[in-house]
């Protein structure tokens, strides 16, 4: 339950709903209880008027019309109130659930990569929709029911307790029975239908692979195994389903048993008393009708106790997400300027989970409005250099700083939205075109995209695309080759305008002569700003005023292309390399 505590300011945000919510309830009780007093009296007046002299069929019927519309009109009553108390209690749920899904999501956005790291997309996916909707059954139907037993129970049990205490106890013997088989009924449904809910998801696993995969399975003809996988997950999920219809087919039969049980009871206990004189006959009948009331609330008891248990258990899931705190932590919430030089002082970094240490004692200074280069193989360091700058990770040891400032203390949204990174795989959303180019602002300004585009070398393609910057990517869209979408991603970066542009391998599937091009539009761009640029190829960074190589995360030489090749190092072999296969 403590888990579910988290829950109450919104109940706190929400009080006047839930408060509306629960006089709504009473009235709607109330209304329920007393057609059942009129049912007595109807019966009590017409026995009276049996006995006495004058009974005539226009007497009684003048009896039951009143009473029956009465009945009716508090039928219509208690639904009235009914609808409004579900209007109210359920719509609060409703209004909850929106507002965790936002807090949940929020806090997705502002945990570090790390974070992602360690937890899989499909639990990040079911806290904010599994786990969501459950809590959601709490806040809603388990708390307006729970409620509107409470309130039941005192009216219901103080009215009969009123008429007989014997009879009270006798009736009331056979529920708790039925709340505790109920629970325990409802307890293993759950179970069973998660279950099924699980093989489910796995049919669909099953089935999203075999179709995204169709040109390997195919290639492979590796149809009948495909099938055989196929077939015998349905299987399973045949045998879950069966046995939750099992269990599911007790519920009723118990419930109306109970009720059966506790009715008879009352007939029998009910005419001993009614015998002896205690109560009347319209009495009787009138137990008959609270025993009715009490029975499907106190079964509902089970059922809610369940529902409570299984939004706590997702409740403490959600807590164990909203309540980490991002390892990348925002000193400051004013806008931080990011300029002057970038430094690198005595840096190193081991990724915490691999406990690969990726960068070495690394020194080293971006002039501001200068271009540096970093070379290396593959797994030198390169890209976590990248992820450093843009503070996706914090250094493990030394210092990074922009002009005098550690980047620590620099605001997380400034620098950011200083910097244009450009990943190697150039990751496209799901849009149009214009979209992905404009997906770094608010607004959108055509001559500013088409701009773009062409400082991208790609306005061309994107003319001929037969929807032009409308084309949809993603799923069902367009296949872009890689060029494409490394130039629709550094479009992106053109449009957004930083401060800081970083080059990531993203030139590494586009020929060398756009390269070349792309490489002279960044240098217009970036004329008073800084850029890092990452690569293998020579080629792409050799104009840079600064080249480092890096080695096993660590420099190993540094200068200008030129210097480098003075060396007769590392960076000389691999342009003789790279300008043999160019050349041949
Ligand atoms: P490069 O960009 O030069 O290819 P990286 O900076 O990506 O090199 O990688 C440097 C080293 O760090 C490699 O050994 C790599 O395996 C490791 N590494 C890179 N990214 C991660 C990561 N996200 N988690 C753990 N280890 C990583
Ligand atoms: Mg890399």
């Amino acid at each position: 339950m403590k888990h579910l505590q988290y829950l109450n300011k919104y109940f706190w945000k929400y009080r006047v709903l839930l408060g509306l919510g629960s006089v709504l309830i009473i009235i709607a009780n109330l209304f329920a209880l007393y057609p059942a007093e009129f049912v007595r009296e109807a019966f009590d007046a017409i026995i009276l008027s049996m006995n006495t002299e004058e009974n005539t069929i226009t007497s009684t019927s003048s009896i039951l019309l009143k009473y029956g519309s009465l009945i009716i009109l508090f039928a219509l009553l208690k639904g009235v109130f009914m609808y409004f108390m579900r209007q109210t209690v359920i719509v609060m749920s409703r209004k909850i659930e929106y507002d965790l899904k936002n807090e949940i999501y929020k806090q997705y956005q502002a945990l570090s990569i790390s974070f992602y790291k360690k937890n899989k997309t499909g639990d990040l996916m079911n806290r904010i929709s599994e786990d969501v909707s459950r809590v959601r059954m709490y806040l809603g139907p388990a708390l307006m029911y729970a409620i509107n037993i409470v309130i039941l129970f005192f009216l219901v049990i103080s009215k009969m307790l009123s008429i007989s205490t014997t009879l009270t106890y006798y009736v009331l013997l056979p529920l708790p029975i039925l709340a505790i088989a109920v629970y325990f009924v409802s307890h293993n449904i759950n179970r069973k239908s998660e279950k099924v809910q699980e093989q489910l998801s796995n049919i669909t696993t099953i089935a999203q692979e075999t179709f995204s995969g169709v040109k390997i399975v195919k290639a492979f003809s590796n149809e009948e195994n495909a099938l055989n996988v196929f077939f015998n997950s349905c299987k399973m999920y045949t045998k879950r389903q069966l046995q939750l219809v099992k269990i599911e087919a007790l519920f009723f039969p118990l419930i109306i048993t109970m009720i059966g049980v506790s009715t008879v009871l009352t007939i029998y206990i009910g005419g001993l008393e009614s015998f002896k004189g205690n109560i009347s006959t319209g009495n009787i009948a009138e137990f008959i009708i609270y025993v009715n009331m009490l029975a499907w609330p106190v079964a509902s008891v089970g059922w809610i106790t369940s529902l409570v248990q299984r939004a706590a258990a997702s409740q403490e899931r959600i807590n164990s997400f909203l309540l980490i705190t991002s390892d990348i932590e925002n000193k400051t919430t004013e806008h931080t300027p990011i300029k002057g030089d970038v430094v690198f002082k005595n840096v190193s970094f081991t990724y915490e989970d691999t406990k690969i240490q990726a960068l070495k004692n690394l020194n080293f200074t971006l002039k501001s409005g200068d271009t540096i280069g970093i070379f290396g193989k593959t797994g030198s360091g390169k890209s976590t250099i990248a992820n450093l700058v843009c503070r996706l990770y914090d250094c493990t040891a030394g210092d990074i700083e922009f002009g005098t400032t550690k980047i620590e203390n620099l605001n997380l949204n400034s620098l950011r939205t200083a910097i244009g990174y450009i990943p190697q795989d150039g990751y496209l959303f799901s849009g149009t075109v214009r979209e992905n180019i404009a997906f770094a602002s608010d607004t959108t300004i055509e001559n500013k995209i088409i701009e773009a585009a062409k400082k991208a070398d790609i306005l061309d393609e994107i003319n001929n695309f037969k929807d032009g910057f409308d084309t949809i990517i993603g799923e069902r869209g367009v296949q872009l080759s890689g060029g494409q979408r490394q130039r629709l991603a550094i479009a992106r970066t053109f449009y957004k305008n930083p401060e800081l542009f970083i080059f990531d391998n993203c030139l590494s599937a586009i020929d060398a002569t756009k390269e070349q091009r792309i490489l002279k539009q960044l240098k217009q761009e970036s004329k008073n700003k800084s850029s890092i640029i990452i690569s293998h190829r020579i080629s792409t960074i050799k104009d840079a005023d600064q080249i480092i190589v890096l080695e096993k995360g660590e420099i190993t030489e540094k200068g200008t292309h030129n210097e480098l090749l003075n060396n007769k190092g590392f960076y000389y072999k691999m342009q003789q390399i790279q300008s043999n296969s160019t050349s041949k």
